[in-house]
């Protein structure tokens, strides 16, 4: 049989289950269901293979800017394809797409981060990190300055490296993670780590978590600090607004390396190009992914500051991929940051999407199961609590109710993300205040329905 979008729902269903590993998806989940199969999308809706429209909340994950549908991205795709469809990077050779691209987010990047390193996705981006910090140090004559510094809960990627600075227990516990020379802080969720400080006492006490580790480590071991501007996987968790300063005061105190991880948080899912941006923080370094190409083909890079390329360009660093700087991701990347600039996506986010998302968001949190409602720019998450006061949390176990919620959700034709009883959204940028207001009605039934 040619299998195409016109097979019966479950016969596709059964052939998705008989061959297809699904990433994180526990054993069992889709038995006597399967996967909602997904055949197309327009703007920010998906249609699946019933017919069913569902508002993705979620962009894809986290990286459908532009919304879905762009012509001119797959035309782009197919003009590249036709001219050259592949050539690589490596030994000397380069050509145009890499070129276009690179210069033009060097001139959007903040600082003199003027440099990129291409890669395949967010993981392989953070991988190049791990191993250019360390390099760098090397290279400076301080080999053992090599320790990078993460935080509890957070997300870099699902790659040895990548998981390993990420901060995600059930991930470490498998695969015998972290790799050497990965050291974790605790993360600045005030919601549920802040005890009876307030939030800002909690974020400079977060911050100077980072500091204690760098005196018991050693100055003279501790090569970078990665973070992502707010934690995205982990639930949105937006840090007090006295966290990153502090941070920053740290890293140059100390002469840390500051790594954001801007996979989520880049081309404009704050209300600027770059979390780094809308946090005030000033990276050596930032992983970029995901909205660079709002998901149309996959692609990542590091993004350098003029300092730590000229010392990396001194020798040969010993690293690449077969896809860094690949011609058809980046023209599409490249047609991708030309929607974004030309029709002004930002500046819909930062003075209409955003502001309206906030205040239907933000009203969410006089439902009965939500403690804390946070945002920022087009980011957001709601806290489920059985007693709002005291923010109480749900045993351990019953991230269920999330589960649940998240189910209803997906009942109600609305895709939004739960971690643990955290329930989290990220819609494309280009998302209508009217589809707003579809989107937040369809997340407070499912809410009622969860209760
Ligand atoms: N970094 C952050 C902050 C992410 O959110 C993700 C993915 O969700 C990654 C890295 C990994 O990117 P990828 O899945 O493209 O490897």
């Amino acid at each position: 049989t040619v299998i195409t979008n016109h097979l019966p729902t479950e016969d596709l269903q059964a052939l998705d289950a008989a061959h297809h590993m699904h990433p994180f998806t526990a054993g069992g989940e889709l038995a006597g269901k399967g996967a909602r199969v997904i055949t197309r999308a327009s703007g920010v809706f998906l249609t699946d293979s019933d017919g069913n429209e569902i508002l993705d909340g979620m962009a894809g994950l986290w990286c459908v800017n532009i919304g879905y549908g762009r012509d001119e991205l797959a035309e782009a795709a197919a003009r590249q394809m036709r001219e050259l469809p592949y050539y690589n990077t490596f030994f000397q050779t380069t050509h145009v797409p890499a070129i276009a691209l690179a210069a033009k987010l060097a001139e959007l990047a903040p600082g003199d981060l003027n440099h990129v390193f291409f890669a395949g996705s967010g993981s392989e981006a953070n991988d190049t990190n791990i191993r250019m910090v360390r390099h760098y140090w090397s290279v400076k004559g301080k080999p053992r300055k090599n320790i990078i510094i993460s935080r509890e809960n957070a997300y870099h990627g699902s790659t040895m490296g990548g998981a390993s600075l990420g901060g995600m227990v059930p991930m470490h516990e498998q695969g015998s993670l972290p790799i050497p020379d990965i050291h974790h802080i605790p993360q600045p969720d005030w919601w549920a780590e802040g005890g009876d400080m307030s939030p800002e006492e909690f974020g400079i006490a977060r911050a100077r978590e980072l500091e204690r580790a760098i005196l018991e480590l050693g100055e003279d071991r501790v090569a970078a600090f990665i973070a992502e501007p707010v934690q995205g996987a982990g639930g949105v968790i937006v840090a007090p607004d006295s966290y990153w300063p502090e941070i920053q005061r740290i890293c140059d105190k100390y002469e840390i390396l500051l790594i954001a991880d801007e996979v989520i948080c880049g081309f404009g899912r704050t209300g600027n190009w770059f979390g780094s941006q809308t946090l005030g923080i000033r990276p050596h370094i930032m992983s970029i992914a995901k909205g660079l190409s709002s998901g149309y083909a996959p692609i990542g890079g590091s993004m350098v500051c003029d300092e730590v390329a000229e010392v990396i360009a001194r020798g040969e660093f010993n690293h690449g991929y077969t896809y860094s700087g690949h011609p058809v991701a980046a023209a599409v990347a490249l047609e991708n940051l030309r929607i974004l600039e030309e029709e002004k996506v930002i500046d819909h986010v930062r003075d209409v999407a955003a502001p309206h998302l906030r205040a239907a968001w933000e009203g969410l949190a006089d439902h009965p199961l939500v403690g804390e409602a946070r945002i920022v720019g087009m980011m957001g998450s709601i806290a489920l609590t059985p007693d709002k006061a005291a923010r109480a949390r749900f045993a351990a176990g019953a991230g269920t109710v999330g589960l649940i919620c998240r189910e209803r959700c997906f009942a109600n034709d609305l895709v939004m993300r739960h971690v643990g009883d955290r329930m989290v959204i990220s819609p494309p940028l280009v998302i209508t205040p009217a589809e707003i207001d579809e989107l937040v009605a369809r997340a407070r039934k499912a809410l009622d329905e969860t209760l």
